[in-house]
């Protein structure tokens, strides 16, 4: 049905497979329930090393839900998560699906990354801790290196300049900067876009969208960018796909999505935001 097709940058559309090689993300029948709400039901997606993939549906379709899993802040209800061809949440243990412990969690975290609809910088810390937090606490770098690559993040998203200034003083798109400094100063093989500029006054939106833009044409980390910015995920996406009610109704290359939807659900959809 869905899944199954990867899409490489620079090259075609394979079918079927399943390697590891050629997979960074794989989804296998997620469920995800809340008391009685059903809020994903057998979601089937793999994301290739690299791939830009705009996640697309109206609001409480489980977009949020479906990052949120990657990065390890909820647990499928059933299913399995594989990043870079290990288990979240689980270890296979001679071919038995065993509860994962706490180091294996730990090593596959720090493949994903993922910046939030607030932020959620920490407020108690400078521009330069906020970054540099991780890379020392879980990446166990000296001082001198967290800054190093610190700086070198801070200045890709063009803050070098604020590096001793608290959270309260920065707008909202400079806030929004350095969560996304602050997540790839861990270098993760994928990265997480929860729809980064939603909260942001309308002026704002595009320095952080350009930031985006320029790591996404760096190429080698693999984005997963939900999105309400149409134009934007038709610019930047490999592929697109749209959810609702639980499950992937369409998905493909932007054009497709875009210029030629199929269901009626996503043809309505997109009337929106003519
Ligand atoms: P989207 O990102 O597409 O708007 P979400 O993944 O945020 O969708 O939410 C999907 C549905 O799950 C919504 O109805 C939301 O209210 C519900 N939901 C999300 N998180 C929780 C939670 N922690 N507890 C209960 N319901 C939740």
């Amino acid at each position: 049905r869905f899944g199954n097709n990867r899409f490489k940058k620079h090259g075609c559309f394979e079918k079927g497979g399943g390697s590891l090689n050629d997979t960074v993300v794989k989804y296998s029948k997620v469920s995800k329930t809340y008391g009685e709400l059903e809020v994903l039901k057998e979601i089937d997606l793999d994301i290739a090393p690299g791939e830009k993939l705009a996640v697309i549906g109206p609001s409480g379709s489980g977009k949020t839900t479906l990052g949120r899993m990657l990065m390890t802040l909820e647990e499928p209800s059933s299913g399995t998560i594989e990043v870079d061809g290990e288990l979240l949440w689980h270890q296979r243990v001679q071919d038995r699906l065993v509860r994962a412990d706490e180091r294996h969690l730990h090593r596959i975290r720090g493949k994903v990354g993922m910046v939030f609809q607030h932020f959620n910088l920490f407020p108690h810390m400078n521009v330069l801790r906020n970054v540099t937090e991780a890379p020392c606490k879980v990446l166990g770098l000296s001082k001198e290196e967290a800054r190093e690559r610190a700086e070198s993040m801070l200045e890709k998203v063009g803050l070098l300049d604020k590096l001793d200034v608290y959270p309260s003083k920065l707008s909202g798109g400079q806030k929004q900067r350095v969560a996304i400094a602050r997540a790839l100063v861990m270098r993760p093989q994928v990265m997480v876009f929860d729809e980064v500029t939603s909260a942001l006054d309308p002026e704002l939106v595009g320095e952080v969208l350009e930031v985006i833009r320029e790591i996404a044409d760096e190429g080698n980390m693999a984005m997963m960018l939900i999105t309400h910015e149409m134009d934007f995920a038709r610019e930047i996406a490999d592929r697109v796909i749209f959810g609702a009610d639980g499950a992937i109704v369409e998905q493909g290359p932007p054009e497709a999505i875009f210029e030629d939807p199929q269901s009626e659900r996503l043809q309505s959809f997109l009337k929106r935001f003519r």
